[in-house]
């Protein structure tokens, strides 16, 4: 590969695990490589690109805001911010949003909402947050604190303290911990995606938000990997009924930008005053304006498209041979492969087609608006990939 590939490995931090692959450009659900090969997109930049790459409504919308108003700090309003939080309540039915850059910072907003609300209700010992084993919440000191997984926890500590972790599914496990410590919120992903794109139960869900409340403890809903209309509706937490304290999401909600978004319930709402908590380039005008046309577009209408597109590729990998199992929800799918993931993964590059791991598994997170055809070939490629060889 060029000499982007000896740059990036001579200056940039070891952190990342590069597939051979250098991106130059992309369209929908289409990308191409520097040598001009072109690849089906089924991870959509790990559930960000909510409309593929170069969208051209979306581009329409960050450009405009471009050249009006980039970033002005929060010591000013600006309307892109005003009405993406506007959007957010209205179309959630929470009150307000604090807007972060990250899903590891909405996660720290939560993470301090719930340290303040439990400290002023309950009392300052009530600061343990319970959250699952398997979950991802980020890699900042305390969201990794929160992650359920002790590799990530090897060689950082001391971490942030306060956590402890229930078994998922578990409700009994939930209520024991409950009983046990003395806790501000219990916190989850609706559908755990870097730990192996498992939904969880909704009855589960529900009876985790009673034990909690029945404690006097807040429900924190990590929707930063399956909100923003990746599992069908437009957040995954309203599938099973739950009305959460406080919700985080993030990825997919810039279509491409970097944002995260914290939204309080009316029990929250005003846990923050004014200086309690803080960012720089939080609700960034540019960023707000992309979020802003994603949101507009993610109507009944597209949703039902994304449920049947979901059902389509579901149906078509169940039972195909050298896949055991199909996992997660809605456009959030993860395929348990007799093959080693990572073979399947190579095998998929090899044959133009880009899909991401998650543990053992092989992980989509497709644009929502995929076209037809492309999900249709993106099949055929997977089988082909999956298949066991016979020799
Ligand atoms: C990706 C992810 C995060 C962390 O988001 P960053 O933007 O990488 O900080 C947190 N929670 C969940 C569920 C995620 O999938």
């Amino acid at each position: 590969m060029s000499e982007i590939k000896q740059w990036d490995e001579t200056y940039v931090a070891d952190t990342y695990a590069r597939f051979p692959v250098c991106l130059t450009k992309g369209s929908g659900a289409q990308l191409w490589d520097e040598d001009g090969k072109s690849y089906i997109d089924m991870g959509s930049g790990i559930g960000v690109s909510t409309f593929g790459i170069s969208d051209e409504v979306w581009v329409k919308a960050v450009t405009e805001q471009l050249t009006q108003l980039t970033h002005t700090s929060n010591l000013y309003y600006t309307k892109p911010c005003a009405e993406l939080a506007k959007m957010l309540c209205e179309k959630t039915g929470m009150k307000k949003v604090f807007f972060a850059n990250s899903g590891a910072e909405a996660n720290e907003c939560a993470i301090k909402a719930a340290r303040k609300y439990a400290a002023k209700t309950l009392g300052e010992d009530h600061f343990y947050i319970i959250t699952l084993e398997g979950s991802f919440h980020g890699r900042t000191i305390t969201t990794l604190a929160a992650t359920g997984q002790d590799v990530f926890h090897e060689q950082f500590q001391p971490l942030t303290p306060g956590f402890v972790y229930a078994k998922p599914g578990d409700l009994r496990h939930m209520e024991e911990l409950l009983d046990k410590y003395p806790c501000a919120a219990v916190m989850l992903e609706p559908v755990q995606g870097e730990g192996g794109v498992c939904a969880l139960d909704f009855d589960y869900l529900r009876g985790v938000q009673q034990a909690a409340h029945r404690h006097g403890a807040l429900l924190i809903v990590d929707e930063v990997q399956c909100g923003n209309g990746r599992t069908g509706t437009l957040y995954a937490y309203e599938q099973s009924g739950l009305s959460p304290d406080i919700v985080t999401t993030a990825k997919g909600l810039g279509g491409g930008l970097p944002i995260g978004a914290v939204l309080f319930a009316e029990k929250t709402a005003n846990v923050y005053t004014k200086g309690d908590h803080g960012s720089t380039f939080g609700g960034n005008p540019v960023c707000c304006a992309g979020a802003v046309s994603v949101l507009q577009r993610l109507d009944e209408a597209f949703l039902e498209s994304v449920r049947k597109k979901a059902e389509f590729i579901r149906k078509e990998l169940e039972n195909a041979p050298g896949i055991l199992s199909v996992s997660g929800l809605g456009l959030m799918i993860g395929l348990e492969t007799q093959k080693d993931a990572a073979q399947v993964i190579a095998e998929c590059r090899e044959q133009g087609m880009l899909v991401l791991k998650a543990k053992n598994k092989v992980r989509l997170l497709p644009p929502l608006n995929i076209p037809q055809e492309q999900l249709e070939k993106a099949v055929q490629v997977l089988k082909n990939a999956c298949a066991p060889t016979t020799m």
